[in-house]
């Protein structure tokens, strides 16, 4: 497998304060792997600091093979899509103008991907449901070939329904060679789509393994997320 991005002894944090101390976490092409955590843990700071969004104090950060230098928007160019926290739509512009905006990609990839987005194009993004928004922010991130997403809670505040959906579909675009990093908190339904489980607990990583492995320490897990 590809690797696409890797990190060793990953330290990073506000100023002073290391949110997160020596993470190690792989994700290669084909794969999905789901950095879980309690709240505060350090899983946005963990994609920040992947991402190139946030300096790292220390450690490695590897992107294609090579050490990453590059700023958010440099990678991007070179596949990397994130979606951060909370919708990123443009909620006065009609779906088709955000997908138009997106940066200058193709806007039909996005919609062979998301097809009931096809019959929302002239619609204001902010009168879509908070799936259809989820959707038009994945679509965005996916106007032009990306090799990795990188998504945080992709499904905040969402219905069960629309959060298997659109886990399916992250899914199927892993089946389709594409790396994806997922923070997530519906740990279960994540369970059962990720190839891989990191969990983040106070700032360093206190389970790595497979999404079998996971489920099998269920227990021990929970209770990572109860002591917080
Ligand atoms: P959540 O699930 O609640 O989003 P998280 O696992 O993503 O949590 P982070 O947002 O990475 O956790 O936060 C990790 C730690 O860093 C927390 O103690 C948080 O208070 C702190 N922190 C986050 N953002 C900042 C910031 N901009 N300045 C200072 N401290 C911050």
């Amino acid at each position: 497998m590809t690797e696409l991005l890797a990190c060793r002894d990953l330290t990073a944090g506000y100023g002073d304060a290391h949110a997160i101390r020596n993470v190690n976490i792989e994700v290669a092409a084909g794969e999905v792997v789901a950095l879980l955590g309690p709240n505060g843990a350090g899983k946005t700071t963990t994609l920040l600091s992947l991402t190139g969004v946030l300096p790292i104090a220390s450690g490695e950060v590897a992107w294609l093979g090579a050490p990453a230098s590059g700023s958010l928007h440099q990678r991007a160019r070179q596949g990397l899509a994130y979606v951060s926290e909370g919708r990123s739509v443009f909620q006065r512009l009609t779906v088709r103008q955000n997908l138009a905006i997106a940066r200058d990609g193709d806007a039909e990839r996005a919609i062979e991907v998301f097809p009931e987005l096809r019959k929302l194009l002239g619609r204001r993004a902010g009168l879509l449901s908070g799936g259809e928004q989820q959707m038009l922010t994945l679509a965005r991130a996916l106007t032009r070939p990306t090799r990795l997403l990188v998504a945080d809670e992709l499904s905040l505040g969402l219905a069960p329904r629309t959060v298997g959906r659109l886990l399916q579909t992250v899914r199927q675009m892993a089946d389709g060679g594409m790396g994806v990093l997922l923070v997530e908190q519906h740990v279960n339904r994540v369970l059962d789509i990720a190839d891989r489980v990191y969990v983040l607990r106070q700032g360093t990583i206190q389970f790595a393994g497979t999404a079998k492995e996971a489920r099998g320490r269920m227990h021990e897990i929970r209770g990572m997320y109860l002591s917080g």
